[in-house]
């Protein structure tokens, strides 16, 4: 999937935080984005889901079509998926609940035996417990347990194009090269492309980077 942000800008009532942001993410490709703390890194993130808090304007075109101003869900029905940098705790809700709630709303009805087969595989590559399904979503795990959480919830959904905030910060070095082989032979079977946000390079020990673009004060500053 092609994903290109076009004089992409994010402001918040007194400040403007991204600057008309422009770059192409092509199908089956590695983008890294690097910038230092406050950069702007996730405000990207987090524009191209349209998650909340900011206004955003400029365009972002999926496949030639904009989607900037679809919802949160209808960009995740497109094949968008975001890991979270602070994945957040949702008690009440069990993994396996969450996934099957995705799952449906993009019109794929799973019953709970087969849910828990594709759940327990996931759960296994990225080296969880396949109870971990039915532990309530983030809450209580630790941090490398969360990302990896996340990893497995991407292996579930299937996405096409893959925004990775700060995947690998808690992740012990060899959980970081497992989850590296993963995106490898994900983005080999499905064509996806990631865009990864990292101040750790073993994530990508295993994946060849096709172009490294810098953030710095809401600009890209090298493409
Ligand atoms: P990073 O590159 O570290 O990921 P962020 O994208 O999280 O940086 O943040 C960029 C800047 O925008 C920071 O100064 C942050 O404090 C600010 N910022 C992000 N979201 C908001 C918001 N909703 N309201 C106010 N400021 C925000
Ligand atoms: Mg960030």
């Amino acid at each position: 999937m092609n994903l290109e942000l076009c004089d992409f800008c994010a402001q918040t009532k007194t400040s403007e935080i991204l600057h008309n942001v422009c770059f192409s993410l092509p199908a089956n490709s590695t983008t890294l984005l690097t910038g230092a703390n406050g950069a702007g890194k996730s405000t990207i993130l987090r524009g191209i889901m349209g998650l909340g808090g900011l206004k955003y304007s400029g365009k972002i075109l999926l496949d030639g079509k904009d989607i900037a101003k679809l919802g949160i869900d209808e960009r995740a029905r497109c094949g968008i998926f975001m890991s979270f940098q602070e994945p957040v705790a949702i008690e009440g809700l069990s993994l396996i609940e969450a996934l099957r709630s995705a799952l449906e709303a993009r019109g794929e009805r799973l019953a709970l035996s087969a849910a828990k087969i594709r759940i327990s595989e996931a759960l296994e590559k990225v080296g969880l417990s396949p109870f971990m399904a039915s532990r309530e979503l983030n809450y209580k795990l630790s941090g490398g347990e969360k990302k990896k959480c996340e990893i497995a919830q991407m292996l579930v959904l299937q996405p096409k194009l893959v925004l990775l905030d700060e995947i690998d910060s808690g992740l012990d070095a060899k959980s970081c090269r497992n989850i590296s082989k993963i995106l490898k032979d994900y983005q080999r079977e499905t064509g996806a492309s990631f865009l990864i946000v990292s101040h750790n390079l073993k994530i990508l020990s295993e994946l060849k980077v096709d172009q490294e673009l810098s953030v710095e004060s809401g600009r890209i500053v090298k493409k």
